[in-house]
């Protein structure tokens, strides 16, 4: 059985360890507070006093820390003892961020694979917790035993950025609809509805999201936006009105209002009759000197 380290004794860094120990795993730690890597001491991992101590105890490295920059800095410690080592970065960023780590990482003689933990710390150790990875295949399928004693992970592809992609995509998702939610609970709170009064209708706006979700996806993928059930001159008049509303509860309209603008300029370019998948559009910016907005999945 392979021996692990962990950098990062965070709430989600022990988590991380908990699971490794109880596994059986022969776990070192390493963090910038030592008080905070107590509990998983007393639990068996070894302590280890600096970054490049903890790497050089460890058949993998697992990083989890608050963000890249802090990631960067820690590894770039260990420095030399980076140099035929392997490191799982498990700390939430932007894609490029990542790519830049893998780089580092490579830099120093090692090699990274980027990780994004989706699921939160009560679930690691269980097959609820999903982790997904990007970057070497043979890195993945030679720790691919460790990783199981995490949670349940899936393997992205070559691109070191792309679990963070994908990490990112989700929690702009998550956090727009918290976002929403919360929004709509001050529009009702304005005009006399309780959260708990408008909570099982919200949760019937749940219900109906995955078919929307569904439509829209399958529509952008192929282009295709006519025969419309959802037009986008209706939405405009729709949103038109939440922007009202929202003005006359006194509640901030500032997202809806940005929201508005892109539903203009759909109608505006001319789209008023196509199905609501072609909003999307009116958010990418075109490439420098591209006079079209092409996503990347188009390429590849
Ligand atoms: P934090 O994001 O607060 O990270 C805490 C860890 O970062 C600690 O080990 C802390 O060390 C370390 N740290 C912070 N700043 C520095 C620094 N300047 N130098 C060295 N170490 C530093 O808490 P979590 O453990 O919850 O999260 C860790 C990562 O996991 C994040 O990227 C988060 O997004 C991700 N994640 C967390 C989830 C959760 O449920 N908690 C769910 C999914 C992902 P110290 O103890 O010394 O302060």
């Amino acid at each position: 059985m392979t021996a692990v380290t962990v950098l990062g004794q965070g709430p989600m860094g022990r988590a991380l360890t908990a699971a490794l120990l109880d596994a059986g795993y022969r776990t070192t730690v390493w963090n910038r507070t030592e008080a905070n890597a107590r509990e998983m001491l007393a639990r068996g991992a070894i302590w280890a006093p600096s970054p490049a101590e903890a790497v050089a105890a460890g058949g993998v490295t697992l990083i989890n820390v608050v963000d890249h920059d802090v990631v960067d800095a820690v590894l770039e410690t260990a420095g030399r003892a980076l140099a035929g080592a392997t490191v799982i970065g498990l700390s939430s960023d932007t894609p490029d961020r990542a790519r830049q780590t893998a780089e580092l990482v490579d830099g120093l003689g090692g090699r990274y694979l980027d990780g994004a933990i989706m699921t939160p710390t009560d679930t690691i150790g269980t097959p609820d917790a999903r982790i997904l990875l990007a970057g070497p295949q043979a890195v993945y399928d030679t720790y691919h035993p460790v990783l199981d004693a995490l949670g349940t992970s899936t393997w992205l592809g070559e691109d070191p950025g792309r679990a963070a992609a994908f990490d990112m995509s989700l929690l702009d998702l998550f956090w727009t609809a918290v976002s929403g939610f919360e929004h709509a609970l001050m529009m009702a709170a304005a005009n006399g509805i309780a959260p708990r009064e408008l909570l099982p209708h919200a949760l019937g706006i749940v219900d109906i999201l995955a078919p929307v979700f569904i439509e829209i996806a399958e529509r952008i993928e192929e282009d295709r936006h006519d025969d419309a059930s959802a037009p986008v001159s209706s939405t405009a008049a729709s949103v038109r009105h939440l922007v009202n509303a929202s003005r006359d509860a006194g509640v901030d309209a500032g997202a809806l209002e940005a929201f508005s603008g892109y539903v203009d300029a759909a109608v505006a370019a001319g789209h008023g009759a196509d199905e609501i998948s072609r909003i999307t559009a009116e958010m990418v910016q075109p490439a420098a000197g591209s006079p079209t907005r092409k996503f990347r999945w188009q390429h590849v």
